[in-house]
């Protein structure tokens, strides 16, 4: 018997899953009318108004239809239900860059040449205003015939997604790709941060494993802010010396794309490939209101005020959390996590003060609290050091927030206890998810 396969607005035929991404799930369909293959992202509206993210969204949206280039994945059109929202992209159906590396390092040639479009896509982005803020390998694909498809240019920016199970995507693991003015919020160029993920990639395509990496994420911030990292024996100095140039910590003496395709190891077989602008009436225009209806204004949600110097994480460093890029797990042994994660609908001021109040109830001192970052300490008992745990805030959008949870020092089996017992229990009314 035949299955009976949904049907989008009468346009799409729906197929099968092809993936489960940070925005929700990303599905093979049909064109009734033309038979073409495309793949239509699903992403449910509360998820977007929930993290305050409306607006952003459509300018995304209007974005993503402004790129049309042959390493850019293709959005054809969006469409909304009354909960939904369906992007129709091109479909690449060679599957994701990363399953390549995934089987072993790549040859220089290889590695070049996805790179070259890779900085192909990036330029071209870049010309038209578009910063990507998240090159990673989940957007990377590859079509049928090996070329590479950067997909998410603009999409980015719906970085979390609740599962079924009420959990968001973001479990964090490490923000592996962003570049450290990114982490560090100083105010950053968009080129010049996208620049630095191209390193990452190239590097991890030559390496097969990742140039900065750490199981704690505030180790990882430490090595990537100053650039702490090796190339391992088989690079070849010209490659070498190109990401000594890109993964400098510094975005203003950081190469610029300009003379990056001047650099003669990149240089080589490079095909400039010709970077028309596409007419603007060649382009399906998405029409943002309709997605979202004019209710649809961030007015409409509750926006807090973030304490002044929290560190920010934008939406695009959101899915740089997430554990689908920490290709650590696929080149080294995963040691067990220290920190706990949550995320939060309240205010930075009621996430910190109910933090202070569990200290105080658990009889912590305060030792310090700066810059979202507070760490307790509970007095030493005989010869066992004090058990201290540190805790900070990161602002994900002016609604939503990450806390992280490490313990610094002491007695492990007391910290987990009394996490479990008392400290989680304790968060609950201000636990949107824990990661
Ligand atoms: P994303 O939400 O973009 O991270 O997508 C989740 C997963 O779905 C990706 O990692 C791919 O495996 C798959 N996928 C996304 N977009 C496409 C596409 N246009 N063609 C084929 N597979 C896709």
């Amino acid at each position: 018997m035949e299955n009976k396969r949904k049907v989008l607005m009468q346009k799409y035929e729906f197929g099968n899953l092809l993936g489960q991404g940070n925005f929700g799930k990303v599905y093979y369909a049909k064109s009734i009318g033309t038979k073409q293959s495309v793949a239509i992202k699903v992403i449910e509206k509360e998820m977007v108004r929930k993290v305050g993210m409306v607006d952003q969204t459509k300018t995304e949206i209007s974005s993503m239809s402004l790129v049309k280039h042959p390493n850019i994945l293709e959005l054809y059109e969006v469409l909304a239900s009354k909960n939904k929202i369906y992007y129709v992209m091109e479909y690449a159906d060679g599957g994701e860059l990363f399953n390549e590396v995934a089987k072993g390092k790549l040859r220089e040639d290889m590695a070049r040449k996805y790179f070259q479009q890779l900085i192909s896509a990036v330029e071209f982005c870049h010309s038209r205003g578009v910063y990507h803020r998240d090159l990673k390998p989940e957007n990377l694909l590859l079509d049928d015939n090996g070329t590479l498809k950067v997909s998410d240019f603009g999409l980015s920016a719906l970085g979390v997604s609740k599962h079924q199970d009420g959990l968001l995507h973001t479990t964090c693991g490490t923000p592996a790709y962003v570049a450290p003015e990114v982490i560090n919020q100083k105010g950053y160029d968009g080129a010049k941060a996208d620049i630095w993920s191209c390193g990452v990639i190239l590097f991890v395509l030559l390496a097969g494993y990742l140039p900065f990496r750490d199981s704690n994420l505030f180790e990882m911030y430490k090595k990537i802010s100053t650039a702490d990292y090796r190339f391992p024996s088989w690079f070849s100095p010209d490659v070498t010396k190109l990401l000594s140039k890109i993964l400098n910590p510094n975005p203003k003496s950081r190469i610029s794309i300009a003379k990056l395709k001047t650099n003669s190891w990149f240089k080589k077989g490079f095909k400039s490939k010709s970077l028309e602008k596409t007419s603007e009436q060649d382009l399906p225009r998405a029409d943002t209101d309709v997605v979202f209806g004019s209710e649809a204004n961030t007015a409409a949600f509750e926006t807090m005020n973030p304490k002044d110097n929290l560190p920010k994480l934008n939406a695009f460093d959101i899915i740089s959390l997430s554990s689908g890029l920490d290709l650590s797990g696929l080149f080294t042994e995963t040691k067990e996590k220290k920190e706990v994660q949550f995320t939060s609908v309240h205010s930075a001021s009621a996430i910190t003060s109910k933090l202070k109040d569990i200290a105080q109830q658990l009889k912590f001192k305060i030792k310090t609290e700066v810059g979202g970052v507070l760490k307790i300490e509970k007095p030493s008992r005989g010869r066992k050091s004090a058990l201290a745990i540190d805790m900070e805030i990161f602002e994900l959008t002016p609604s939503f927030y990450l806390v992280e949870m490490k313990k610094s020092s002491g007695d492990s089996l007391e910290y987990k206890r009394m996490l479990q017992e008392d400290i989680r229990p304790a968060l609950e009314d201000i636990v949107w998810s824990w990661q």
